[in-house]
């Protein structure tokens, strides 16, 4: 299809959403929606009672400002839940966070072509971007690469978390790397630092972090927050430096979930 009519055809569905939506309209949500997060979200499953009742709220809170749409492919309950997991996981350490900066979620029926999206770059099997200019406040998500981050088992991967993690690094206005916003600045070289520690040792072949973090700062948050929230243990023992680090970025250890902002837990 051609790069402008998908263009013209998003365009005319985000107007459509973005009058007819509502902000925080009450959401409700089927009477199983415990026992599918349970189902699909190891995360979920570490948390104690309380922290389990505020995770539902928040996903609850998330579907109730963030239009989640289908692009040639339907969108299901547990789609929506897990889009809804994805955004919740990275900002669960903190007290009150909402994503002001999206608006909307895509799911494509399978990995996109970002040059569909005017975007610089030829990457045929794109799994998730967020979008800039005319595609501001819009995610887009492939749904099998969705599912498959939260797949029974363990891996590195999660592509919804990793969309996510781009956008709380463009809280500050740059997605760079460097989650000013989050990061308490006396961390600030310390964390570049580890950053090109790791970039360097990723390309000569020697770490298990995934080769597409080595793309750039930003991608490298983004990779190893995927790896962070996935399997923390082994993330922890790999690399205990980086591990202590993004406690201190998200706030929380994702390991036997605990959380350092005494409002949260
Ligand atoms: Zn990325």
């Amino acid at each position: 299809m051609a790069p402008i009519i998908v263009l013209v055809a998003l365009a005319l569905l985000i107007v459509f959403f973005i009058l007819y939506k509502k902000p925080g309209k009450k959401v409700i949500l089927p009477d199983n929606f415990k026992k599918l997060l349970a189902q699909h979200v190891s995360y979920y499953n570490k948390l104690d009672e309380k922290n389990k009742t505020r995770f539902e709220e928040k996903v609850k809170e998330f579907l109730g400002y963030i239009s989640i749409e289908g692009v040639n492919t339907d969108v299901t309950f547990p789609d929506k839940l897990l889009v809804a997991s994805s955004a919740v996981i990275p900002i669960f350490g903190f007290d009150k966070w909402k994503y002001y900066n999206l608006k909307m979620v895509l799911l494509y029926p399978a990995t996109f072509n970002r040059s569909e999206f005017l975007v610089p770059g030829y990457e045929k099997n794109t799994l998730g971007m967020i979008g800039n200019g005319p595609l501001q406040r819009i995610m887009i998500l492939s749904k099998p690469a969705l599912h498959y981050g939260f797949q029974a088992t363990p891996s590195k991967e999660n592509t919804g978390i990793h969309e996510f993690v781009h956008l709380l690094d463009k809280e500050d206005g740059d997605v760079d790397g460097l989650p000013e916003a989050l990061l308490h600045r006396k961390y600030n070289t310390q964390w570049l630092e580890l950053i090109n520690q790791n970039i360097e040792t990723i390309i000569s072949g020697h770490s298990d972090i995934n080769y597409y973090g080595a793309s750039n700062n930003a991608e490298f948050f983004a990779v190893t927050s995927e790896y962070f929230f996935s399997s923390p243990e082994l993330f922890q023992q790999n690399h205990p430096e980086l591990f202590g680090l993004m406690c201190n970025i998200f706030q929380q250890n994702p390991i036997k979930p605990s959380f350092k902002n005494k409002n949260v837990s």
